[in-house]
């Protein structure tokens, strides 16, 4: 069921409120907006959720992976298709340079700006992508963001051994989606790999691959694109475990109150119909629920 409104979410809450210290001043009265931020470790279903999500909430959704705010890369950065996105707007998502930088700074003030737009329209911001040095940075550093927003955390969870093979799987899939062809156009013999969306995983491991592919023999071009292959797969489950470390952290360090939905059960069963049943048992249901209370409790 879609809810309509939001408008019973906006609680008045006292900005200082000390015991027995009446507070009259209105001015120290703000509304807190909401916000939902879903995390997780690449290939979990993070974009799928909160789309899921935002088909049964007003909602938008703010994009923080730090390669898919880049334009171009599709194939290689994973970002949702037009028919993924079902009709549900999407920020930060392929808007910026390509060969710009891109820094934590500039996603917090973007971040912020969208969700300012998208709760002056009611609805609710659901900030979701696996760059969790940007969440940190939001929630951590940004008075602002803590003064105005309250925040409902989920984490789409999956065991690492699933996990794993369901990634390198993956990136079979890209290859076969043309993830050469795409990385080829951007190549650059004189590029820098620290810079923009160069250091998306898949773009340095095929630099050799393409150095030589104009002149070497068919053999060792296959070598090395075998080579460059095992080595996407290879990085992006050293990705997965970089991000999981970082939201244990967030959660045991930090104290954030994070709802984690274990997904593994979804990547296990054998039919597409099996899995969608799982999904929605397992994670979108919980969600859903979790959210409803943060909203309207
Ligand atoms: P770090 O501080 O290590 O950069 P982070 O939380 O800010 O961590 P991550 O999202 O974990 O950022 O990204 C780390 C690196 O993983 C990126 O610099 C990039 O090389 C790669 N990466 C992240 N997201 C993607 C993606 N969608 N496609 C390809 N590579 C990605």
């Amino acid at each position: 069921m879609m809810r309509t409104s939001l408008s019973v979410c906006k609680q008045v809450q006292p900005l200082v409120n000390f015991p027995g210290v009446p507070v009259l001043d209105m001015e120290l009265f703000r509304r807190k907006n909401k916000v939902v931020i879903v995390m997780g470790a690449t290939g979990t279903g993070k974009s799928r959720l909160a789309i899921d999500l935002a088909t049964r909430f007003p909602a938008e959704i703010i994009n923080s992976d730090k390669m898919q705010v880049y334009k171009g890369l599709d194939i290689v950065t994973n970002k949702v298709t037009e028919e993924e996105c079902r009709g549900v707007p999407h920020h930060l998502l392929g808007t910026m340079d390509p060969d710009s930088n891109f820094t934590a700074n500039d996603f917090c003030h973007h971040a912020f700006l969208a969700m300012e737009s998208v709760t002056g329209r009611d609805r609710l911001p659901i900030i979701a992508g696996g760059s969790n040095s940007y969440i940190a940075a939001m929630v951590n550093q940004r008075a602002e963001f803590r003064m105005k927003y309250e925040c409902c955390f989920l984490w789409v969870d999956v065991s690492l051994p699933v996990l794993h093979s369901f990634v390198s799987e993956r990136v079979d899939r890209m290859v076969e989606a043309g993830l050469v062809d795409e990385v080829r156009k951007l190549f650059d013999s004189e590029a820098d790999y620290s810079l923009g969306i160069r250091r998306a995983i898949g773009v340095p491991e095929m630099d050799k691959y393409l150095r030589i592919e104009a002149t070497a023999d068919k053999k060792t071009r296959a070598r090395l694109l075998k080579v460059a292959i095992e080595k996407i797969k290879e990085n992006t489950c050293l990705l997965a475990c970089r991000q999981l470390q970082k939201i244990h952290r967030f959660q045991n360090k930090w104290e954030w109150n994070i709802h984690r939905l274990d997904a593994t059960e979804v990547f296990r069963r054998r039919s597409r119909l099996e899995a969608e049943e799982a999904w929605e048992k397992l994670v979108v249901r919980p969600s859903d629920l979790i959210v409803d209370r943060f909203l309207y409790d």
